[in-house]
């Protein structure tokens, strides 16, 4: 068993290399919840169901949504003057229907991403970080915001002071995501936005434990390349845990939990200093442009990972 923690797009890129490089029913994945929404009454859960379309190889070009889905309802919604700027295609819709009438019937998040994920064919486990409520909500010069505002609404152009985890404390990891970390052979932090994707898996009360007291050797992939991330504002984002946007600044946001790390060839410079801390490095191609480029990465991590066992 091999276990990865991630966020949507970025990780779903090393999520998919790990998956085509390994044997079905292998691969779990421990998914960050903190940027769920709702959205026309909806709950939204936009990690879990870009990760699953991923691996479904349904994901849309860019990453997110259904590839060549329909825009009608968006279209209606919009005639009755109801907000469109999160723009959900229909067949995404019906997901995120599929998911609400299931919370509304009592099923847990777990189960309902369970039941998705195989509907679509999907030979991996997509779990939930917890099955409760966490909110992202983020701090700007005029107050604070939540997450989707500050994504999808704002585009992330807006500058963030601070970022909290609303209801963390209560929320508690789920037994499969603690199974998973527990079974794990090796563990991958994806190459995923440290501050709103990695860190709120890692605050799920359980979580940290359960990582600090796995016997897998646990390596992290870094979204970062020079002075800044491959895209998207994590390297912005380190300034909100008073960490440099490099990848010496997410070996440092995850030290004492990481066995290794995997940065790029062009940040061999920050190699020593991440040693220093006791953290292994391999530097290699992290950029992934294709599926290949993730197999690539994705094979190059698991053996790195194993050579630290
Ligand atoms: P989001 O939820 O859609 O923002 O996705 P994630 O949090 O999972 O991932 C976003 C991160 O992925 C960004 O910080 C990017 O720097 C990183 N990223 C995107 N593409 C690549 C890539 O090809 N290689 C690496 N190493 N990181 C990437």
């Amino acid at each position: 068993m091999i276990t990865a923690i991630c966020g949507g797009v970025g990780g779903a890129k090393i999520a998919l290399g790990l998956y085509r490089v390994l044997p079905d029913d292998t691969l779990s994945l421990i998914v960050n919840t903190a940027d769920d929404t709702e959205f026309w009454g909806l709950q939204v859960s936009p990690d879990l169901d870009t990760v699953t379309y991923t691996l479904a190889g349904m994901a849309g070009e860019k990453g997110w949504g259904i590839r060549g889905d329909t825009f009608a309802a968006l279209a209606m919604m919009g005639r009755y003057g109801a907000e469109t700027w999160f723009s959900v295609g229909d067949r995404d819709l019906a997901t995120d229907i599929y998911r609400t009438a299931s919370v509304r019937r009592g099923d847990t998040l777990t189960a309902i991403a369970a039941h998705i994920a195989s509907s679509l064919g999907v030979r991996a486990r997509v779990l939930p970080m917890t099955d409760a409520c966490v909110t992202t909500r983020l701090r700007t010069n005029e107050g604070w915001i939540d997450f989707q505002e500050y994504f999808v609404h704002r585009g992330h152009r807006t500058p963030i002071e601070e970022t909290r985890y609303e209801g963390i404390e209560e929320a508690a990891a789920t037994p499969q995501a603690l199974a998973a970390l527990h079974e794990a052979e090796v563990i991958v932090l994806a190459n995923s936005n440290p501050v709103l994707s990695i860190l709120p898996v890692l605050a799920v009360p359980g979580v940290r434990q359960a990582l600090e007291a796995a016997n897998a050797p646990c390596v992290a992939v870094s979204p970062m390349l020079g002075e800044g991330s491959v895209s998207g504002p994590a390297g912005d984002l380190m300034r909100t845990i008073s960490r440099p946007p490099t990848s010496a600044g997410v070996a440092q946001a995850y030290a004492g939990l990481i066995d290794g790390i995997v940065i790029a060839s062009e940040d061999e410079d920050q190699a020593a200093r991440i040693e220093d801390m006791g953290i292994r490095v391999l530097c290699t191609d992290t950029v992934m442009r294709d599926d290949a480029d993730k197999e690539r990465l994705a094979g190059d991590t698991l053996d790195f990972a194993r050579s630290l066992r």
